[in-house]
């Protein structure tokens, strides 16, 4: 009997609609292929939410997701919702998301594929070949710790506080994915914090260094933050997974996913201790270009990859799903983000007619 999933779709704003329905096909034609059996259910969050129900993520999005095996979302917010407060605004449907998920692991591959190395802005030489995964922790550090707010100081200044914590049970549990990551890749780890400044980074060194113990066959190295940052752009070949905390990880992710300069091909997997992940891409909603057909939409498709890796457990599938990404660039189409001389210009749904075709 074919094995069955419940998948919760969330496409959200801009280009999310145009840009999920190509992963379900997709997914539709490898579930054939592998004698998987998905049910797809859809839900609302971000703008689309607030302009049906007056929330950016109602309970009803969440139970679904909970009762799922897996949640993909597309992108979330827009020009029109930017003038709401921020508790108000698309953006926190998605930090409910992660908070009532659980989710405190965030995976974000950054590979330069062969097909486009030129989209790079840096030198051939340094970016041929690069494949880092940014493990980050997502539920702790800086933006949640405790004392946070802007207070009165006693001579009536005001005072912005924020508090990098981290307990070692959250540092533990974001490790224990790390290096089982970094087992399934190239087998090298590298932890970075602040160590040198920061007491709250010297427990994060500690306790990934304990837990090494467990992993003989994964090779751990140990970077301050702001020699990553520089290490990452003179010569980033030499990471494969890298793990670090909530802050520097927002930014050392976003520094690895410029490497590659093909923001709409980069997907990314949020993940918790049991139940379903969230898996979307890493860019936005677009709205510039939303509705117009020229959303590039393999970034949604290979997060459907990951999905599939990840919280289907189906390595085989991902891997079909992300050959044909991969014959479809080398075939040269290729949408106006990653656009270069010579290539066929496509649109979302062509794209996805040909993706579907290599398939
Ligand atoms: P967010 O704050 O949600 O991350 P953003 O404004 O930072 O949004 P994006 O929405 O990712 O950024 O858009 C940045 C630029 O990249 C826009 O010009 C957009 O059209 C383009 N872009 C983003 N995703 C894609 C895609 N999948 N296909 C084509 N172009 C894209
Ligand atoms: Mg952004």
């Amino acid at each position: 009997m074919a094995q069955q999933y419940r998948i919760t779709l969330l496409p959200g704003d801009g280009i999310g609609p145009e840009i999920i329905t190509v992963a379900v096909q997709a997914l539709t034609v490898i579930g054939k292929q592998f004698d998987l059996d998905f049910s797809f259910q859809e839900a609302l969050i971000g703008g689309s939410a607030i302009d049906a129900t007056g929330s950016p993520l109602p309970e009803e999005t969440l139970k679904l997701c909970r009762n799922s095996d897996s949640v993909m979302l597309a992108a979330i917010g827009g020009y029109k919702w930017d003038s709401l407060p921020r508790h108000q605004r698309p953006e926190t449907g998605l930090l409910g998301l992660r908070a009532g998920l659980g989710l405190f692991a965030n995976l974000r591959p950054a590979t330069i594929l062969p097909q486009l190395v030129d989209a790079s802005t840096l030198k051939r030489e340094v970016v041929e070949g690069v494949d880092i995964m940014v493990v980050r922790e997502l539920t702790g550090g800086v933006y949640f710790g405790e004392p946070k707010g802007v207070f009165e100081t006693e001579s009536g200044e005001q005072r912005g506080v924020n508090t990098m914590a981290y307990r070692s049970s959250e540092i533990d549990r974001i490790g224990k994915v790390a290096f089982e990551t970094a087992q399934k890749r190239g087998g090298k780890l590298c932890s970075v914090d602040k160590a040198n400044v920061l007491e709250v980074s010297q427990l994060w060194r500690d306790r990934i260094t304990a837990l090494a113990a467990d992993y003989p066959e994964v090779e751990l190295s140990h970077l301050y933050v702001d020699n990553a940052a520089m290490q990452l752009v003179r010569a980033p070949k030499q990471f494969d997974t890298i793990v670090t905390g909530n802050l520097f990880g927002d930014i050392l992710s976003d520094a690895a996913a410029m490497l590659t300069g093909s923001i709409g091909m980069l997907p990314s997997a949020s993940l918790g201790a049991d139940g379903p992940g969230v898996y979307e891409p890493v860019h936005g909603s677009a709205p510039d270009i939303a509705g117009q057909d020229k959303a590039n939409p393999l970034a949604q498709v290979l997060s459907a990859a990951m999905m599939l890796r990840y919280d289907l457990n189906q390595p085989a599938a991902s891997d079909r799903l992300e050959k044909a990404v991969m014959t479809v660039l080398d075939q040269n189409y290729r949408t106006g983000d990653i656009m270069s001389e010579g290539m066929k210009l496509v649109g979302c749904q062509e794209m996805s007619d040909v993706l579907l075709a290599a398939l």
